[in-house]
């Protein structure tokens, strides 16, 4: 059987009050145009946590005024990148000092395990806010030399109103990821959660007003995707979106974008990527790597590990330990202590999961353990693990986004790479060996945004993040994250005497 944590019954936080339910638009929280609201669930129970304000288009709107005017009348866009940087620390600090119950929310809200949330996440979004609030001074344009007699300068601009979307798979990352660059160059946003988890977004947003954030620059409105993320991703009067999601619904706002202002659009989509264990390798050191690089965050990541292939000299062996290793996984309440894997996000994703397992078994594929549900309450899913699979298998082809591992065999380097790259996306990949030529080989011909050698998820503020292929474009995080947000102008003008 699986391991469910029995040590500590009692929860390590207690139970948090939800404060904020409403639209934040301009400074304030409201109702929504139409009055209507939707229910956020405990993903632990399927039970209501809160009713939230439910944006349509009307809010957008308003929302969007709200953006332009902060834009247009300042102080945001107008205010020294010395004044922005500190707004940005102080948020950092606000958040650092309400840690425990931002990481609470979370847990509630989105079922992940609430001591990654406090000693991981939220960390992390304070870590990212430092790290933009260090931009917000140093962002500026440059003088390049011309062949005539003329002086040019190009002037670095923010781009003005930014559209945010983003997904319920960690939503206080996907906010510092979006708001941090927007911000930090002088944009003013619109942000659209999740329908899955509205409420820490809503939380941390008041905390960065209390930390003098002006009324307007940052708007966010609680909704579904195809009414209040439509209506932002087609509006006439956003300069910018910046979308993170399933690659289906990155076509679509795409498609809104081109059809209505063809505002410019950062993508961050999905992902199918391979983590390469090659013989050499320590096996037990691979298993618990590419364990971790699947199921973690309940296998709701983007760049989840989700292909394990595994050289064949080592395949059984490897098979045999990564089975053990799942079973040993603790799977329960995200509250108490120890627990390593929470319910999935709701239940369209766990009926996904669970139909993905079947398919897995009808495909042929070895199921080596799991393979459904836990208890009768909530959306617990069993770590799964399948070998034997082969890459023309929908488990091999599709983002399946659960705790479920395909493990596959392959004999050579050049076989590896050639079946690591046929896939649409090309999001990240994971590499284990101890040969560096191997790691330099692999770490080139794969055709991904991210490779991690001998580890996994590794994420750094100052480090870019993106896809190739159809899993998006542009780069989150680090300096390239900056160039999504601004304008460039070039002015010139004539030197009147050259010779100075
Ligand atoms: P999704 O792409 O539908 O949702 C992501 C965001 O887009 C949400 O805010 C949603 O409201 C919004 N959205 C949905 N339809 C929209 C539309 N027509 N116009 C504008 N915005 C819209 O993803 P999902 O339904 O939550 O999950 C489905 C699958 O997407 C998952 O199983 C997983 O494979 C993938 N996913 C990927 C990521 C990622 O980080 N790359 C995150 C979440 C989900």
């Amino acid at each position: 059987g699986f391991s469910t944590a029995t040590a500590i019954e009692e929860p390590i936080h207690p139970p948090v009050q939800v404060q904020y339910t409403q639209l934040l638009i301009n400074g304030k929280f409201v109702d929504s145009a139409s009055g209507k609201t939707f229910p956020t669930l405990d993903p632990r129970t399927g039970e209501v946590i809160a009713h939230v304000a439910e944006g349509d288009v009307e809010d957008i709107n308003r929302a969007v005024v709200a953006a332009r005017k902060a834009f247009d009348e300042g102080p945001w866009p107008k205010m020294t990148g010395y004044e922005r940087s500190r707004i940005l620390n102080r948020f950092a600090d606000l958040i650092e000092k309400h840690n425990d119950e931002i990481a609470a929310l979370e847990t509630w809200d989105n079922g992940k395990p609430y001591e990654q949330a406090a000693q991981a996440e939220v960390p992390m979004l304070a870590r990212l806010i430092r790290y933009y609030a260090g931009w917000a001074d140093k962002i500026h344009g440059l003088i390049v030399p011309a062949d005539g007699p003329h002086h040019v300068q190009v002037l670095h601009e923010p781009i003005g109103v930014a559209g945010q979307i983003i997904p319920w798979n960690f939503p206080l990352l996907m906010f510092a990821w979006k708001v941090g660059p927007a911000l930090a160059c002088g944009n003013t946003i619109v942000l659209k959660t999740a329908e899955q988890t509205p409420l820490s977004a809503l939380y941390v947003s008041k905390l960065f007003h209390e930390a003098g954030l002006p009324d307007g620059v940052l708007n966010v409105i609680s909704g579904f995707g195809p009414t209040a993320g439509a209506a932002l991703a087609s509006h006439m009067d956003v300069d910018k979106l910046a979308f993170t999601g399933s690659t289906d619904t990155g076509k679509i706002v795409l498609g809104l974008a081109a059809r209505s202002n063809l505002k410019p659009v950062t993508l961050e989509l999905g992902g199918k990527s391979p983590f390469i264990i090659m013989d050499d390798a320590d096996i037990d050191q691979a298993v618990e790597l590419a364990h971790f690089a699947l199921f973690f965050n309940q296998g709701q990541c983007c760049c989840a590990g989700s292909r394990t292939f595994v050289h064949e000299r080592v395949y059984d062996e490897f098979v045999e330990k990564a089975k053990a290793r799942a079973l040993k996984r603790i799977v329960g309440d995200p509250f108490k202590k120890g627990v390593e894997q929470g319910p999935q996000i709701d239940e369209e994703q766990f009926n996904k999961i669970l139909r993905y397992i079947k398919y897995g078994v009808d495909s042929g594929a070895t199921l080596v353990t799991g393979g459904d549900r836990i208890g009768s309450k909530g959306y617990y899913i069993q770590p799964t693990i399948f070998s034997d699979v082969h890459d023309k298998m929908k488990i091999a082809q599709d983002e399946i986004f659960g705790p479920v591992q395909s493990i596959l065999k392959f004999r050579d380097l050049d076989e590896v790479i050639h079946r690591a790259n046929a896939t649409r996306y090309g999001l990240a990949a994971g590499v284990f060996t101890n040969n560096l030529d191997t790691a330099n080989t692999l770490m080139r011909a794969l055709r991904v945004g991210t490779v991690w050698i001998n580890c996994f998820d590794v994420f750094d503020a100052a480090v870019p993040f993106g896809g190739y292929k159809m899993s998006g474009n542009g780069r989150e995080k680090g300096i390239d994250s900056l160039k999504n947000y601004l304008q460039i102008k070039a002015v010139v003008t004539p030197l009147k005497n050259p010779a100075w």
